[in-house]
């Protein structure tokens, strides 16, 4: 594992021919979004699939179970793989069908118009920058960078933000769009225009549509209580796997944090991407596969901050070639050399925030 203690001495004077480096060509281009393209349509039949027999086919207690695990599995790679992609204008060179495929995040709950605002504007641009970064405000609950008020709380936030974290798009269901879209801007950012009645209309249709597939329709064929209890599970590890997704690259030990007066746009936006954002390995190739498959570019982090535009399918072609000349130049790319490894370096983290400064 790298440390950050390196990361001051990266001098970068020729910082676009980085990004430059890992350029793919058009062809690879081409294989990878069919890829991708190839890749939805297997977590739209995994999804179809599961929700049939989960909610419509008559079938048995561990079949229904076994139908909600890949529900999960399917929604989670939808959003990772399908809506984060799309929502960065990388899973077509259509904006209409990026558009199309990106609302699929309104029907897991999540409004896709605020997420392009909080997710490419906000976090983006300003990654692990205390006061613009909308991922590392989780306030009160959570106290994720040093520049952040402590409160007494937090001293166990290493313990209870696992299960807050599974409330993540419940929440964004409920409450965040509704705040963000009320406050026309997230926490102290305003949007860059006012909603207008489309984008209004577009986010109540997706709650709506919502509604309809995961407690509506269900309801048509079981007790409340039935699916009660199988909307919240499910909804509940789809969000603590996303949440827990999320935070590794960028709440860990090695990656850095900033205030609001650091530079981080032009010539310094590299440099800072580098500092802030770490990749998740494996060690076994089917781990990998695996892990690459289910988190789509969110294990390829720092690729991905380098050019969130291309499809996530082709970064493990560019993280090649961005490893090869951050050798050459003797650059840190920040990883962690295992899944656990992050999760476990996440932990550390939540816990070394939480006491007392
Ligand atoms: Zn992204």
């Amino acid at each position: 594992m790298q440390t950050i203690e390196a990361l001051p001495e990266q001098s970068i004077d020729d910082q676009w021919s980085l990004t430059e480096a890992m350029r793919p060509s058009p062809r690879e281009l081409v294989v990878a979004r069919r890829y991708l393209h190839l890749k939805a349509v297997v977590i739209g039949m995994l999804a179809v699939g599961s929700y049939w027999s989960l909610v419509v086919a008559h079938s048995s207690v561990v079949e229904k179970v076994l139908s909600a695990v890949v529900l999960v599995v399917a929604l989670t790679a939808a959003a990772t793989s399908v809506f984060h992609d799309a929502n960065h204008a990388s899973f077509s060179t259509s904006r209409a069908v990026n558009h199309l495929a990106g609302y699929t995040g309104d029907l897991l709950g999540a409004s896709s118009w605020i997420w392009r605002f909080k997710h490419n504007n906000l976090h983006h641009g300003n990654t692990n920058v205390v006061g613009f970064d909308a991922d590392i405000d989780q306030a009160p609950f959570a106290r994720l960078a040093p520049d952040q008020p402590w409160h007494p709380w937090h001293r166990y936030q290493h313990l209870y933000m696992w299960v807050l974290y599974g409330f993540l798009t419940l929440q964004w269901f409920l409450i965040s769009d509704w705040v963000d879209l009320a406050n026309h801007g997230v926490s102290r950012q305003r949007f860059p225009r006012r909603p207008r009645r489309r984008d209004v209309a577009m986010l109540a249709l997706g709650k709506m549509i919502h509604i309809g597939w995961a407690v509506a329709i269900p309801l048509m064929y079981h007790r409340w209580w039935v699916v009660l209890t199988f909307y919240l599970a499910i909804s509940w590890t789809v969000g603590l796997l996303l949440a827990t997704m999320f935070q590794l690259a960028h709440c860990a030990e090695l990656a850095e944090f900033f205030s609001p007066d650091v530079p981080r746009r032009g010539s310094d936006f590299v440099a800072h991407q580098l500092r802030t954002t770490a990749d998740v390995h494996c060690r076994t190739r089917i781990g990998r596969r695996v892990l690459h498959w289910l988190m789509g570019g969110l294990d390829f982090q720092v690729e991905h901050h380098l050019a969130p535009r291309l499809p996530h399918t082709v970064y493990p072609l560019v993280a090649k070639r961005l490893s090869h000349v951050c050798d050459e130049r003797r650059l840190v790319v920040l990883s962690h050399a295992s899944p656990w490894q992050a999760v476990r370096s996440h932990a550390r983290w939540l816990k070394l925030m939480g006491s007392r400064p």
